[in-house]
């Protein structure tokens, strides 16, 4: 058989990769004048990493002096704020507790607090009172802790989404489905292929998590790996809220932060995550051994949690690389690749400083950067029904009766929300429930996940047996029973 003919799209700059990274770069390079263009493996952005991680927006202390994760993370932390403000995404500065249970404990405490406020991180030291007095679930055991205030909690997913939303709105393009499967450079230029598409660019930005190694040597770097480290975490439903405040974590060990106690920024509490080198990539399976070690972990820090109030679990793939660090550098072997990879925790945290360092790399790699007079930085506001007051409630059901069908009955989303995700790009369940939280509740989506199948289905003008949970395969109606019955009735 002859290779299908594919019509070539030329762009200035490729980005292959829409999670976190590469959605934080398309929309800070979207304030220059550039023809860019985001491809995606996924049928959606952010669904790499990105969006099975604990959400933490970290506080800048922990990182070893002189890596690169130490680089980005502070001014990453330091961006969200405003970032978040102007994508209108949920973000809770919650502040972050990390916890001594012994006085051995509470020396290296000390030496984490030492190494923050070298770097200019706003911290604390706590007695046991102190810390108790902030947060009386802790057990009472404990020896002291580190607050980092500025801490944060973030949906990563939403972020991610957002952030390609508005790259749009400021003359960005994106595919999804689309894997870049063949990748070369020639004469100047670097090729991508897809099963749909060829794409020939100036300049390609790596930021293909997991899989940066394999795309880096499709162009023939081979000098550097990843490593697949998973994460299992817990999640509990409505009801345990108010345990904690701040994110508590305990004293790092040698490869990870440890098990947390986290509030996320959409109310939900969570435990995790574990920290197990695997060997696939896209191993995501959780487990019971996973359960016992967080449980037994998050509880030495907040002994009431009940494990009968977990309503869901995950895991999640960090992509570590061979240098125990972040590997943001211009390839030395093929003009014009930018490697973003190895970016394992923090990298949620630092995306925003690492995408604002990358107009400063391409500039070195020849390109040039003209801003733009008109860029946005704002995403238009999204409507969040549940937090709105009983009379903006009653106004924008008169303007709009879609807000006043509630869809999702345990975390109240209604039409109107759903709706309006999927103009914004949600095309599967998923994909609808990492953006409004509708099926995300303590039903699991049980009840309106039926519903929600009929709203994309209506709004992309698709049959129901089209519409998927997760991309082509997760198609979650087979038939509908009343063509089935017709065909039946008229065979
Ligand atoms: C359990 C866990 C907890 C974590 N907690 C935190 C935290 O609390 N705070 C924090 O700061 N960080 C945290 N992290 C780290 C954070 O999740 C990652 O650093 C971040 O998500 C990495 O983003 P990324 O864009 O590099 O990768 P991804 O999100 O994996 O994005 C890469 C994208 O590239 C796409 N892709 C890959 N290959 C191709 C191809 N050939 N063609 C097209 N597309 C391709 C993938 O589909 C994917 O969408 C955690 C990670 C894990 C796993």
């Amino acid at each position: 058989m002859g290779r299908r003919y594919k019509e070539t799209i030329p762009v200035q700059v490729a980005i292959v990769g829409g999670g976190i990274v590469g959605t934080a770069v398309v929309r800070e390079l979207s304030r220059y004048k550039l023809d860019l263009l985001l491809i995606e493996a996924e049928p959606e952005v952010g669904w790499g990493s990105t969006k099975a991680n604990s959400g933490i927006v970290h506080g800048g202390f922990h990182e070893e002096p002189g890596t690169l994760k130490a680089k980005y993370c502070l001014p990453g932390n330091q961006m969200y704020p405003e970032l978040c403000r102007d994508l209108d995404v949920c973000f809770e500065q919650n502040g972050i507790l990390m916890v001594a249970r012994t006085a051995e404990e509470m020396d290296t405490v000390r030496t984490y607090f030492r190494r923050g406020t070298e770097r200019g991180v706003n911290l604390r030291l706590l007695s046991r009172d102190e810390v108790l007095a902030q947060e009386p679930n802790l057990d009472p055991g404990i020896a002291g802790a580190l607050f980092a205030p500025e801490g944060g909690s973030v949906m990563p997913f939403e972020l991610a989404a957002a952030l390609m939303e508005n790259a749009v709105q400021n003359g960005a393009r994106y595919l999804v489905n689309a894997k870049v499967q063949n990748a070369w450079s020639e004469a100047g230029k670097k090729f991508l292929e897809t099963e749909e598409h060829r794409i020939q660019a100036d300049y390609v930005i790596n930021a293909a998590g997991l899989f940066a190694d394999d795309l880096a040597r499709m162009f023939g770097d081979d000098y550097f790996t990843i490593h697949p480290r998973k994460g299992e975490e817990y999640i509990f439903d409505l009801s345990v809220k108010d345990v904690v405040k701040s994110t508590i974590f305990p004293v790092p060990g040698p490869i990870s932060k440890g098990i947390l106690v986290i509030p996320t920024a959409a109310g939900n509490l969570m435990m995790g995550p574990t920290g197990d080198n695997i060997l696939e990539k896209e191993d995501l399976a959780t487990s019971q051994y996973g359960f016992e070690r967080v449980f037994a972990g998050a509880k030495s820090l907040v002994p009431s949690l009940d494990p009968r109030k977990i309503i869901a679990q995950f895991a999640g793939v960090r992509a570590a690389s061979n240098r125990g660090d972040f590997i943001v550098e211009l390839s030395p072997n093929v003009p014009g690749l930018l490697h973003l990879a190895g970016i394992e925790s923090p990298g949620l945290t630092a995306a925003p400083a690492i995408a604002a360092d990358v107009p400063r790399l391409l500039g070195e790699a020849g390109l040039e950067l003209d801003l733009k007079e008109d860029f946005d930085p704002r995403r238009r506001p999204v409507i969040r029904f549940n937090l709105l007051s009983r009379e903006e409630q009653d106004a924008l059901v008169k303007e709009d009766p879609s807000y006043g069908r509630i869809i999702c009955r345990c975390e109240t989303i209604t039409e109107g929300e759903i709706v309006d995700a999927v103009q914004r790009g949600a095309r599967t369940l998923d994909g609808i429930k990492f953006r409004t939280r509708a099926g995300a509740g303590r039903c699991q989506g049980g009840f309106c996940q039926p519903l929600i199948t009929e709203i994309i289905s209506r709004e992309l003008n698709i049959p129901v047996t089209k519409v998927t949970k997760r991309g082509p395969g997760s198609e979650q109606v087979r038939y509908k029973v009343k063509e089935l019955y017709e065909s039946e009735v008229q065979a």
